[in-house]
C-alpha cells in the first residue's frame, strides 16, 4: 500500500489508473480503524479496480474542541490493518492539504431539515463540517464510488444530498453495520467503555432488534415507549433518543403506513460514552 500525504502526488498516481479506465473506490475515515472500517474497504475492493482509504480527523465537524483533540489516534496500527487487507492507497493529508486557507466552514450546504435532527440536534455545525470535508475529499480523489457505513445513517443521507447539490459524479454505496458477536455495533468509542458499560452496551442493539421483530403487533408510539423504558431500566444507560423514521428522509413517522421503508435509530449515554445504532425495520 502506498501512502500519500500530498494532494498532488495522490492525484498523479490516480491519474494513471483513470487513464486506464480503472474505477476508483473511496473510503473516508477518521482513523482508529476497526473491522467496521475494514468491511467498507472490502466492499470497495469487490466493486472497484482501485481502493483509496483516507484518514483525516476533520476539525470542522467537531463542535467540542476537547473531543477533537482527544480523538483516538492509532496510525501505526491503522496502516498495518489497511496493509493486511491489501488496500491500494492511503491518503493521509496534513491539515493544510485539505484546508489551504485554514480549517473553517467556508460554504453553506443545503442539507435541509436533516441537519438539525437526531445526531445534528446536539451538535451544531457538525453536518456542515462533514459535508464540507467529504466535498473536498471527493474533489481531490474524484472516485467512481464512495463507501459509507449504515452505522452513520444520517451521515449517508447528508452526503447523498451534498453530492446531488454539487452534481458530483460519484455513486454512494451504503454498507451494512458490522457488529461484535453480542450485537454491539463496532465503533472507535467502544474501547473507551468500562467493563461494566461494555457488558450492557449490546442492550441498544437488542432493543432496536426487538422493535424490528415485533413492529407489526404494536403502534409506533407503543414501541417507542417500550424501547425507552427497556433501555432506561438499565441503571448505566440514559436514552438520548429513540426515533422511528422514514428511511428515505429520516422524517419521524407516527404510523407504519406513513413510510414505504422505515428505520429505528437510537442513541444512548453509557457511563458517559455516547453510542448510536440503527436497524431498518422494513
Ligand atoms: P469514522 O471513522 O467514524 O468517520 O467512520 C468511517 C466510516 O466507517 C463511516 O462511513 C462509518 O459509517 C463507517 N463505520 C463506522 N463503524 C462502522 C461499523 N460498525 N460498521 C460499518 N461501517 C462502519
Amino acid at each position: 500500500m502506498d501512502i500519500f500525504t500530498s494532494v498532488d502526488k495522490l492525484q498523479e498516481q490516480l491519474k494513471s489508473h483513470k487513464n486506464n479506465d480503472q474505477s476508483i473506490g473511496f473510503v473516508p475515515t477518521l482513523g482508529a480503524l476497526h473491522q467496521g472500517h475494514l468491511s467498507l474497504i472490502q466492499h470497495a475492493k469487490e466493486t472497484s479496480d482501485v481502493v483509496v482509504a483516507s484518514i483525516f480527523v476533520n476539525p470542522t465537524q467537531f463542535d467540542d474542541k476537547s473531543d477533537f483533540e482527544n480523538y483516538p489516534k492509532t496510525i501505526e496500527q491503522d496502516i498495518a490493518l489497511l496493509q493486511s487487507i491489501h488496500c491500494d492507497y492511503l491518503f493521509l493529508p496534513t491539515l493544510d492539504e485539505v484546508y489551504p486557507n485554514g480549517p473553517i466552514l467556508t460554504e453553506k450546504y443545503a442539507l435541509d431539515s436533516l441537519e438539525n435532527i437526531l445526531e445534528g440536534a446536539t451538535r451544531p455545525g457538525h453536518y456542515q463540517g462533514v459535508a464540507q470535508v467529504v466535498h473536498r475529499l471527493l474533489n481531490i480523489v474524484q472516485p467512481n464510488f464512495l463507501f459509507l457505513g449504515q452505522k452513520d445513517y444520517q451521515q449517508v443521507l447528508i452526503i447523498r444530498n451534498m453530492i446531488i447539490e454539487k452534481q458530483i459524479p460519484t455513486e454512494v454505496v451504503m454498507c451494512p453495520i458490522v457488529r461484535e458477536e453480542d450485537g454491539l455495533a463496532m465503533s472507535s468509542r467502544n474501547r473507551r467503555l468500562s467493563p461494566q458499560a461494555r457488558e450492557v452496551a449490546p442492550e441498544l442493539y437488542k432493543t432496536l432488534l426487538s422493535c424490528k421483530t415485533n413492529y407489526k403487533d404494536f403502534t409506533v408510539a407503543e414501541l417507542k415507549e417500550w424501547a425507552m423504558a427497556n433501555l432506561n431500566a438499565e441503571p448505566l444507560i440514559q436514552v438520548d433518543y429513540i426515533a422511528f423514521c422514514n428511511a428515505d428522509n429520516l422524517e419521524i413517522i407516527h404510523d407504519w403506513s406513513e413510510a414505504k421503508n422505515a428505520l429505528v435509530l437510537g442513541a444512548i449515554f453509557l457511563d458517559p460514552i455516547r453510542l448510536i445504532d440503527n436497524i431498518i425495520i422494513y
